[in-house]
């Protein structure tokens, strides 16, 4: 079993509950260090944002699989000797050794799982399309160390597809924008009206009554979509991409501004990155 050195320079011999999926750190024999009092912890995750602290350090917002949200300090990571090179940059998908701090974990291993960030960030329409996801799944996460499985799931297979470059950029984020709302608890009705929940296809939209609604519902004021548009959303939300990718530019056009009202709507603030976005 290999030993990693902690950052107070103890030896710490890795042992991996097989129960729990779960790595502890424990000192090697003869060291004091009382880090080996488990607030080292091992975890995987996306690099969603990164904040200049200090001369050379940065704070990561990480989101990882089986913590959720957390904000760790990268010590020296902006030296151009830092150990960590481009490791921590935002997109990047990374296995980390984390230890526990009072207000921030400390990153003290990084190891690349995928760049996707660096895939994606020569190309424009990608790299936006990305920022978008990263700022939205940091805000869909209010608070800290909640698990948030499925997030994390949707925005690693959504990356994974942008970096692979086969399908519209545009696309790809509304279809893990749709989805990601759906398993935060803002899934949007496109089936049944939103409101009394009559079946049948409806061309409403109510942003604020949850989705699509029927002519008795529609409140006043309210807009008209396209058939063309709705059966586009509904493809992105159960990943019907045969069908998805058969769609034509307007009906893609009008589908990523219905997403984009209806993130926009719930989320307290306006997220930075969408202005950026380039629709086709
Ligand atoms: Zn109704």
């Amino acid at each position: 079993m290999r030993a990693v050195l902690c950052t107070s320079g103890f030896w710490l011999r890795r042992a991996v509950c097989a129960g729990h999926r779960t790595t502890s750190l424990y000192p090697v024999e003869g060291g004091s260090c009382n880090h080996g009092r488990v607030p080292v912890y091992r975890d995987e995750g996306v690099v969603l944002r990164t904040t200049p602290l200090a001369e050379a350090d940065r704070i990561i917002t990480v989101l990882t699989r089986r913590t959720g949200r957390v904000r760790a300090v990268a010590k020296g990571v902006r030296r151009t000797s830092s150990r960590f090179g481009s490791r921590l940059e935002p997109g990047t998908y990374v296995d980390l050794l984390l230890h526990e701090g009072r207000a921030l974990d400390t990153v003290t291993q990084a190891d690349i799982i995928a760049p996707y960030g660096t895939t994606i960030a020569t190309d424009y329409a990608r790299h936006t399309a990305a920022a978008v996801m990263l700022e939205t799944a940091e805000r869909l996460t209010g608070e800290e160390r909640q698990p948030a499985l499925r997030l994390f799931l949707l925005l690693v297979g959504g990356l994974r597809t942008l970096a692979a470059g086969e399908r519209p950029p545009t696309l790809v984020l509304d279809a893990f924008l749709l989805r990601a709302l759906a398993v935060s608890g803002y899934g949007m009705a496109l089936d049944d009206c939103a409101r009394c929940g009559e079946p049948g296809q409806h061309l409403s939209l109510s942003v604020a009554g949850g989705g699509i609604v029927c002519a008795r519902c529609r409140p006043h004021g309210a807009a008209s979509v396209s058939a063309g548009a709705v059966a586009l959303l509904t493809d992105l939300l159960r990943g019907e991409w045969d069908e998805a990718l058969r769609s034509d530019v307007r009906a893609r056009r009008e589908a990523g501004g219905i997403v984009a009202a209806y993130l926009q709507w719930h989320l307290e603030r306006g997220l930075r990155a969408l202005p950026h976005l380039e629709r086709a």
